[in-house]
């Protein structure tokens, strides 16, 4: 750039010929700045993209990661004095992969070989795994010897039948395995047959997840009603065992839903609020973990009891 207040001007002929030579530095002076201005265009763009936002312990412990594969690095929840019976269970929504899935969708999920090397790491670390029924028992007789994990599965897909329940057999590890009743024999879900003999496995427990997988709390009472009760009683109907029970479907719900889930004689519901601390005073909304903690790595895990 020229600035022109540095150009001496006195030596110039005439007031005309100034005029004129002002007005060509200023022409020279425009193209160089604009010229610049876009050679500078890349450099501009590369420093204004978006930072990363690192999140601190206490962001953990009250939030979701965005990305549902993204490992946290403390501890979820700490332990609140004032809870019933508070004790620290992983309860870990497990979604595992589905082949016909978009890739946005498979992103979010686990693949079955993940998934083993994750069950032989939890055996590793003395993890004994429960049904999300056992809760109130063991939250009021909490184990001393085992480090206690609950295995959830939600939405009744076939792949848990496929991919998951071998794996479950061959480290006779549990889980608890939530239905949509009106989803049962569709394409990409358990057919009634496959659901009867995983309800007859001491290693699976069948949970209620509703007849069609609404948002609960946008839905009137009656309506909740049908939802969460028949929901309960027809898969009792067709399994011969009594199904205690429930997870929120998208973890949506309101005090009134919990006060239905309550009544129909659930003993425990799981949502999908982050955390591991479970307590008696929170048994109808129950804190999940999503499958990226199962993702985590070993010192994770041994973390969270050490
Ligand atoms: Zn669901």
């Amino acid at each position: 750039m020229i600035p022109l207040f540095l150009l001496n001007m006195s030596n110039l002929p005439n007031t005309r010929a100034k005029k004129i030579t002002i007005l060509g530095l200023i022409i020279i002076n425009l193209i160089i700045w604009t010229a610049g201005f876009c050679l500078a265009q890349p450099f501009f763009q590369k420093t204004t993209k978006p930072l990363t936002i690192k999140l601190t312990p206490a962001a953990i412990t009250n939030k979701t990661p965005a990305n549902l594969l993204e490992l946290p690095t403390t501890r979820p929840t700490t332990l609140n004095p004032k809870l019933t019976n508070a004790k620290e269970i992983p309860i870990i929504n497990v979604a595992p992969i589905q082949e016909t899935w978009d890739e946005v969708k498979k992103k979010m999920t686990i693949e079955p070989k993940e998934f083993e090397r994750q069950l032989v790491t939890l055996n590793k670390l003395h993890f004994t795994t429960y049904f999300v029924k056992d809760l109130p028992e063991l939250l009021t007789n909490y184990p001393t010897s085992a480090h206690p994990i609950i295995l959830t599965f939600d939405d009744g897909y076939k792949n848990f039948y496929l991919d998951v329940y071998p794996l479950l057999q061959k480290y006779q590890m549990k889980a608890t395995y939530y239905i949509i009743n009106n989803l049962i024999n569709h394409p990409d879900y358990i057919s009634t047959n496959q659901l009867i003999e995983l309800s007859q496995s001491p290693l699976i427990e069948i949970g209620a997840h509703t007849l069609d997988h609404p948002h609960l709390s946008t839905l009137p009472t009656e309506k909740v009603k049908i939802e969460i009760e028949r929901s309960k009683d027809e898969l009792e109907k067709l399994l011969h065992q009594p199904i205690l029970t429930f997870a929120y479907p998208y973890g949506d719900f309101n005090t009134t839903t919990l006060a239905i889930v309550k009544q129909a004689g659930f003993v425990a519901a799981v949502s999908t609020k982050y955390g591991i601390l479970q307590s008696l005073d929170n048994i109808f909304s129950l804190h999940r973990l999503r499958s990226g903690a199962l993702m985590a790595s070993d010192s994770y895990l041994t973390k969270l009891f050490n």
